[in-house]
């Protein structure tokens, strides 16, 4: 029984449940389902109906991460993600799954499956390009950004929408894997054997990279600027040729609008990364790294268009017309920018959650050397995040680390 008590599904339970719980599916359905979740904490289940070629994807959160039950997870990370998805895709129609309901007694919610795309990661990692995403992302981030800000909503309302999305133990999670672990010798971190030497050189024995490293694990904490998604990795995004959909908002907070989008250059730097060190004909290498360069710097760019734009035609607070104060703020978003795209790439080489650009790389001394630019490109956004705000800037960085 579905309406009484939770319970984590298996895949009869997910057709038991399309068929009794969600009014999707036609009378003469045929279902059949797989667990497709290569995420670390939910259940991702797809409900097809091959006879009406129709489909669903259902996703549970379960009460522990499948990476560590160290991670015991509050399972109302299902009701955020399914509210924000809600809002998001009023916000930036097109770019997110259509969610078709949220069920607060078996943590699951009903979604639009997206199995017409591929996960960005992968596709990446097998040098396919998308020419558009650029304009894509850029305009979800503008919108969800801006427009979930103070410039933009009412402020009471803007309060009532941060007490909606009070998330502390997912929060708890970026906080310490993010903002704490990859800046001392903690037991929890995974550093490849032959990365250890310059870890512990150039991040630990840092001592003015470790007090940064401080400060912005508390303006994480202490500033409700804009509505995150909060785990905007490559990983959470659905493309195809002409559609980017962006996934998987759990750890969607109130927090410093630069979080998502210094998260997604860091990740697009480990595709470079990647690039740099497996494709062995310099030709086809040269031109997916310059491909990726042009990303980076157009969805900088692109963001920075944007946001002067919208912030033109959506701002409603009396002050955001003072003389000066849209390009303070836009600096000190960028600024965020940057340093998250540092903390991004020194966690993602030290911290226990890995990525595959990095692990996938065979070759020991090309696996250092990837590794290497990561880390030195990290320390040098987050010491120098005052001074880098156009996507020139960003490779710069990219470039002088390598
Ligand atoms: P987790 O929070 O566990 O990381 P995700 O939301 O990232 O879960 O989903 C895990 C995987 O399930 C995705 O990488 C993707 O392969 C698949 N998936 C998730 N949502 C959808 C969807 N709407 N359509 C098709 N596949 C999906
Ligand atoms: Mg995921
Ligand atoms: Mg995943
Ligand atoms: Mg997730």
């Amino acid at each position: 029984d579905f309406t009484l008590e939770y319970f984590t599904m298996i895949e009869q339970d997910a057709v038991d449940y399309a068929k009794t719980r969600i009014d999707f599916f036609q009378e003469d359905a045929v279902l059949t389902c797989k667990e497709i979740g290569d995420g670390n904490l939910n259940y991702v289940f797809k409900v097809v109906d091959e006879k009406n070629n129709k489909s669903i994807i259902i996703k549970q959160a379960g009460p522990v991460a499948r990476i560590s039950d160290e991670f015991k997870l509050s399972t109302d990370r299902n009701r955020i993600e399914s509210e924000i998805l809600g809002l998001q895709h009023k916000l930036a129609p097109g770019y997110v799954p259509e969610v078709y309901q949220y069920d607060p007694i078996m943590n699951c919610c009903a979604m639009e499956d997206l199995s017409n795309h591929e996960i960005m990661r992968t596709a990446l990692l097998k040098h396919e390009k998308f020419p558009l995403f650029p304009d894509h992302i850029s305009t979800f981030l503008v919108n969800t950004l801006l427009l979930t800000s103070d410039v933009v909503v009412e402020h009471k309302e803007k309060k009532a929408l941060v007490k909606q999305f009070i998330n502390p133990e997912l929060c708890e999670i970026t906080e310490d894997l993010v903002y704490t672990e990859p800046f001392y010798d903690c037991p929890r971190n995974e550093i490849f054997e032959g990365s250890m030497e310059f870890v512990k050189e150039t991040i630990w024995n840092d001592k003015k990279l470790v007090l940064e490293s401080a400060k912005l694990k508390f303006e994480f904490m202490n500033h409700a600027q804009s509505l995150l998604h909060g785990d905007l990795h490559t990983g959470s995004i659905f493309i195809k040729e002409d559609s980017t959909k962006v996934i998987d908002p759990e750890f969607a907070f109130y927090g410093p609008a630069g979080y998502d989008i210094g998260n997604l250059i860091a990740n697009l730097i480990f595709a470079y990364a990647n690039g740099k060190f497996t494709i062995e004909d310099e030709e086809t290498r040269d031109d997916y790294l310059n491909y990726l360069v042009t990303t980076i710097k157009d969805v900088v760019n692109l963001f920075t268009d944007k946001f002067n734009k919208a912030w033109d035609e959506k701002a409603t607070e009396q002050v955001a017309g003072y003389d000066g104060f849209k390009e303070y703020y836009l600096d000190t978003i960028l600024r965020d920018t940057a340093a998250v795209a540092g903390l991004e790439l020194l966690r993602r080489v030290i911290g226990l959650a890995k990525v595959k650009d990095l692990t996938t790389i065979e070759d020991r001394e090309a696996r250092i050397r990837a590794e290497k630019i990561c880390l030195a490109a990290g320390k040098t956004f987050i010491l120098n995040r005052e001074s880098i705000k156009t996507g020139a800037d960003f490779i710069h960085v990219i470039q002088s680390a390598e």
